[in-house]
């Protein structure tokens, strides 16, 4: 930590309170984020998950360095809803290798979509289905400590083999499933105790294994990823609040029992849900919307929403608490964005790129401060904003360039901002259509057509957009290269 550093204070789940953070190893600060299934392409609520642990993860690496920072937020790629769609939309294929094509796209998607969101790539981002021999081992080691035992095909965790089982959710599991299914779990010791491993049949994707072809639990695989990329303890291990029970409660219960430790993460961080106008994100209330979906097509509020603005308007609301997702809330984001780079851009107005006033080097200032003791306060983004709120009237380019660097701190990238918000407000249609009408001009030019010319140019000057003529210095030829100002 450098020196100056507020310290970084952090609510964990585990303990109920708000406690100072200090790392196992300043040298290497380690989190795992329960990543999505892919089964499909990701929905807005699991956007607002990577927003909450990539504000994490670029806090940690500013506290302790970039380097310093390992974090890992996996990919559950064999799951059932998964074997549904592989078998539907590969039918005949093998059904493993099935599954690796439907969620390789999905896959891509996901990263392309966190990506618009401003999310930085995790260090490592493992997929359940290359680690199916480490759960393997996890599960052996299970059932020579007699925490696991085989019934009916099935490998099962024995809840009752550990004395504080249920620390986390603070949910006693006798209770809540007292009376159900108790037929179907005949074969269970106890009703709560959880699958390992299970036989999949010859439709079923699978892999060999000491007892029997079949396929893991899906709590299973989380143990093994963040055991093998970042040890049997490590810091913080976070996800939605809806894995709290039963996700993230045997994940602890496998790690702690296969290692014979006292903790598996020492802070356990959980983002609240994100509903749709009032509503619980569903599909058939017809307000469920995918990442993708809010990006690139207008079902929500009647347009496209830059990544940006979306970002923003999770970060206005703290993470643990619920967020009602709404048209007037991306609004609202989206003016204050613009406040924002109007302000810096104001202070570096184009042609002269902006960026150049960062220290005349190009490069981003260290975030302000108040910034990162904002945030250090549990992640407090809604405090860090009023910040920027307070500092959003530069009154000189050096001022304007640490707005600049505290918004790409925060995962906002101007450059992108400002081209998709004004092509998402319809101000400039696309980059095509300018590229046409500046050929256009240029043809009227070469005809001597100046009256046409001129119209054309100030055409583009009304939607922003300046036109630079030059002439090739070998051939005579005229260049133009156009921008958006603002
Ligand atoms: P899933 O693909 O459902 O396993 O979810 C992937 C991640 O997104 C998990 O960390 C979930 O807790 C989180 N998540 C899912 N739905 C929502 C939601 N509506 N709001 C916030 N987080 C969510
Ligand atoms: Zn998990």
């Amino acid at each position: 930590m450098t020196s100056g550093t507020p310290q970084l204070s952090l609510y964990n789940t585990l303990t109920r309170k708000k406690e100072p953070f200090v790392p196992i190893d300043a040298a290497n600060v380690r989190m795992y984020a329960c990543g999505p299934t892919v089964y499909d392409f990701a929905h807005i609520g699991n956007g607002r998950m990577a927003i909450v642990f990539d504000l994490l993860f670029r806090l940690l690496r500013q506290v302790y360095g970039p380097d310093h920072v390992t974090y890992v937020r996996n990919i559950t790629d064999v799951d059932d809803k998964i074997n549904a769609r592989a078998a539907r939309d590969f039918p005949g294929l093998d059904l493993n290798e099935a599954i690796r094509k439907v969620t390789e796209k999905t896959a891509a998607q996901y990263q392309s979509d966190v990506t618009a969101l401003g999310c930085l790539e995790p260090t490592i981002q493992p997929r359940a289905t290359d680690n199916i021999e480490q759960m393997q081992t996890l599960i052996t080691a299970l059932i020579k400590r007699s925490h696991a035992y085989e019934a009916n095909g099935e490998v099962l965790f024995e809840v009752g083999s550990m004395p504080d089982y249920g620390k986390l959710s603070g949910r006693n599991p006798e209770d809540n499933l007292a009376g159900a299914r108790v037929a179907v779990d005949a074969h269970k010791k106890n009703p709560a105790d959880f699958v390992l491993w299970k036989q999949s049949s010859a439709e079923e994707p699978g892999w060999d294994s000491p007892w029997g072809r079949g396929r893991p639990g899906w709590h299973i695989e989380c143990s093994a990823m963040s055991e093998r990329y970042l040890g049997q303890l490590f810091d913080i291990h976070g996800g939605g609040l809806d894995l709290i029970f039963p996700h993230h409660e045997n994940e602890i219960a496998q790690s702690r029992c296969a290692h014979g430790t006292h903790a598996m993460a020492n802070v356990w961080m959980h983002n609240g849900f994100l509903q749709v106008e009032g509503e619980k994100m569903s599909k058939s209330l017809g307000n469920f919307f995918t990442i993708a979906q809010l990006l690139e097509t207008t079902d929500f509020g009647g347009r496209k929403w830059p990544g940006e603005v979306l970002r923003l308007a999770m970060l206005m609301t703290h993470y643990r608490q619920p967020i009602d997702f709404t048209v007037a809330q991306l609004q609202l984001s989206e003016a204050k964005l613009k406040q924002w780079y109007e302000a810096v851009f104001e202070h570096s107005p184009m042609p002269t790129s902006w960026w150049e006033h960062l220290n005349g080097t190009g490069a981003y200032l260290p975030p302000s401060q108040e910034l990162i003791a904002a945030l250090s306060d549990d992640l407090n983004s809604h405090l860090a904003l009023s910040f920027l709120d307070r500092t959003a009237r530069p009154s000189s380019a050096s001022e304007a360039a640490q707005l600049a660097s505290d918004l790409h701190f925060l995962g906002f990238d101007m450059e992108s901002f400002w081209e998709t918000c004004r092509l998402a407000m319809g101000e400039i249609t696309d980059k095509g259509e300018i590229d046409g009408l500046v050929a256009a001009r240029g043809e009227a030019l070469a005809n001597k057509d100046f009256a046409t010319a001129d119209r054309i140019r100030a055409e583009l000057a009304e939607q922003g957009i300046a036109l630079m003529d030059s002439k090739d210095p070998e051939t005579g030829e005229r260049r133009t290269k156009w921008e958006i100002k603002r």
